[in-house]
């Protein structure tokens, strides 16, 4: 039986070690959302960056938003999106709209869906004429607006701009309306917001880890975990399928991140002794970082021959800052005549087998091996499609292979997806093997 309190932890008795720092109650989370407001963000070409850099504020002080909503500058909805948000979210942030021009609208609009009225402020006022006036500008009229403010708002100042931000307590909702641009935004969530809500969150601490897993279906993933991370409401555990790779990830809080780390290692543990080395990354580390470090811890070298993924894997070995102490070289030997010229593959291997085969791609990997005189060569060559497959080697045919001084391998896959994935997952499994090895 599964005791849950009002609390953040999840403790079944008659285990008790399974309720982590059980005597740390937690106080249950403040939930927010977000508001961006302007018509520009519903273009197809522009995304709301705000919200994604508030979120990640948001979070690291315990603070979990639980919607965010885009509206344009169109006064009915974002009175209703406001008004909304004020009755189900403790935390509202709203980013644009606090501009001098007619379409900037939410300091009027938020003032009617709080029902408090709108009042022009002297002491504004006369700042921001006075911020025109450092320039040698006059103030134009239109700026007045800007310093009106909500009955009961605290003015946010703004040394980047001419637009205040307002910070309102109602009822038991903190409201705050920032500016739009980021660079105006940011500062005053950071030197006024933050430090308000910090007080109102109690002080939590949430860190997050992000644990990948290779090789590896999402329901193969969940079923061997779920019974470990169900027993777990802090941390918080969501499984996503990213591109070739499975990605956990698990959300503590704590009074301190100390606390919240702790309960990470805890069930990262758990999570390792159930997946052993099918996860390859437990800080968010991509696969070629992890296999250049092995590679780096090894001393060993590395080149690749590649085919179907035409240089992806030697371009995501190469990403790595400081890869060149290992990765000596990288062929795209993609017709037969090049697979032969540059890798020294045989053309009755090619005639026989055909290009995407084992016997090619173990001597592509040991062709490149020998050419680059190095510890390690990985080959890849397949079908990404959408054309080219036949019955026998239908589209998603890929072979990959390791050559070492001792060994040559190679792994038969059928990959499903688009030319694009099926480039990227054959690149993922090649390099996968090799991190296999290392270990
Ligand atoms: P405003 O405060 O509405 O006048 O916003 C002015 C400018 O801020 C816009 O033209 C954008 O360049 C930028 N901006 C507004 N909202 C966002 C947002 N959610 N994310 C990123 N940039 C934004
Ligand atoms: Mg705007």
């Amino acid at each position: 039986m599964l005791f849950r309190g009002s609390f953040s932890l999840i403790c079944n008795p008659e285990s008790w070690s399974s309720c982590l720092l059980s005597p740390i109650l937690l106080a249950p989370t403040l939930t927010a959302e977000i508001i961006a407001i302007g018509s520009e963000l519903l273009a197809p070409d522009r995304t709301d960056t705000n919200s994604l850099w508030l979120t990640e504020k948001l979070n690291s002080i315990g603070i979990e938003v639980k919607l965010k909503t885009i509206v344009g500058d169109d006064d009915s909805r974002l009175e209703e999106t406001i008004r909304d948000a004020v009755k189900r979210s403790r935390v509202v942030i709203t980013t644009g709209g606090l501009g001098p021009t007619e379409d900037d609208i939410t300091r009027k609009v938020a003032a009617r869906a709080l029902g408090r009225r709108l009042l022009l402020d002297e002491a504004l006022l006369d700042g921001i004429r006075k911020r025109f006036q450092s320039f040698g500008l006059t103030m134009p009229e239109r700026n007045s607006r800007q310093a009106m403010v909500i009955d009961g708002a605290e003015v946010l100042d703004n040394p980047n701009g001419t637009a205040p931000g307002l910070f309102i307590e109602h009822d038991d909702t903190s409201v705050a309306l920032l500016p739009g641009p980021p660079r105006e935004m940011r500062p005053m969530f950071e030197n006024h917001v933050q430090p308000r809500l910090e007080s109102k969150a109690g002080h939590l601490r949430v860190v997050r880890r992000v644990l990948r897993v290779a090789g590896m279906g999402e329901s193969a993933v969940d079923e061997r975990i779920a019974p470990i991370y169900t027993r777990y409401a802090n941390p918080q555990t969501t499984i996503l399928f990213n591109k070739s790779e499975i990605e956990v990830q698990l959300t503590a809080r704590g009074r301190t991140e100390a606390d919240a780390e702790t309960l990470l290692d805890k069930v990262s543990s758990e999570l390792e002794e159930e997946l052993g080395h099918s996860i390859f990354a437990f800080r968010g580390e991509q696969m070629e970082e992890v296999v250049g470090l092995r590679l780096s811890v090894g001393g060993y070298t590395i080149a690749v021959a590649e085919s179907c993924t035409g240089g992806l894997i030697a371009e995501r070995l190469t990403d790595v800052a400081g890869s060149s102490r290992y990765f000596i070289e990288g062929v795209v030997a993609y017709s037969n005549e090049s697979k032969t010229r540059t890798v020294g593959v045989e053309p009755v291997l090619l005639l026989e087998h055909g290009a995407v085969s084992a016997p090619v791609a173990e001597a592509m990997a040991e062709g490149i091996r020998k050419r680059a005189g190095t510890d390690f060569g990985l080959a890849v060559t397949g079908i990404a499609g959408p054309g080219g497959g036949t019955e026998e080697k239908p589209v998603g045919l890929v072979y990959i292979a390791l050559a070492s001084e001792v060994q040559t391998e190679h792994r038969k896959l059928m990959l499903p997806g688009d030319r694009q994935l099926i480039r990227w997952r054959a690149s993922q499994a090649a390099l996968d093997l090799l991190r296999r090895r290392l270990i």
